[in-house]
């Protein structure tokens, strides 16, 4: 009997880390800490795998940084409770609308009160905050543009 036998190599998400700016894809990406898996096969059922390296990254250009088990624990604690992609999606949304809004804007504070209505980011505060001034300083610099010109 012949056995069918082979050594793989693929890429698992294994912590979602937010939407971040990736300047390869010129934009907010959702990013990730990605386990690169080394597996066997034997009938193409996997056998024996095992991690052989970590990496944080962009999951639509695949771009990033290695780092090491030890980093690749603590990202994982850190963002352990961090909102979803589908959370990160919403909140995005909502940041970009309340910031489309010159007249009638309403305060940051209650922004921040819609947001804890969907998700939790308890513990990645600086996080939000950092998100929603890179949001509401873009679309300054857009109307700027469009202003000038
Ligand atoms: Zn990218």
């Amino acid at each position: 009997m012949m056995i069918l036998y082979s050594w793989g190599t693929k890429v698992k998400k294994s912590t979602y880390l937010g939407l971040r700016p990736c300047a390869n894809c010129d934009g907010y990406t959702h990013y990730y800490l990605f386990r690169q898996v080394r597996y066997f096969s034997i009938f193409y059922i996997p056998i024996i795998q095992f991690t052989k390296s970590y990496f944080i990254g962009c999951s639509s250009c695949m771009r990033g940084t290695q780092i090491d088990k030890t980093a690749a624990k603590e990202y994982k604690e850190r963002y352990a409770r961090f909102p979803t992609q589908h959370h990160l999606e919403r909140v995005f949304e909502m940041i970009q609308t309340w910031s489309a809004k010159k007249e009638g804007k309403e305060e940051k504070a209650q922004l921040l009160q819609e947001i804890g209505k969907i998700c939790n980011f308890s513990g990645h505060e600086e996080y939000l905050e950092n998100l929603i001034a890179e949001i509401d300083q873009g679309k300054q610099e857009e109307a700027a543009c469009i202003e000038e010109s």
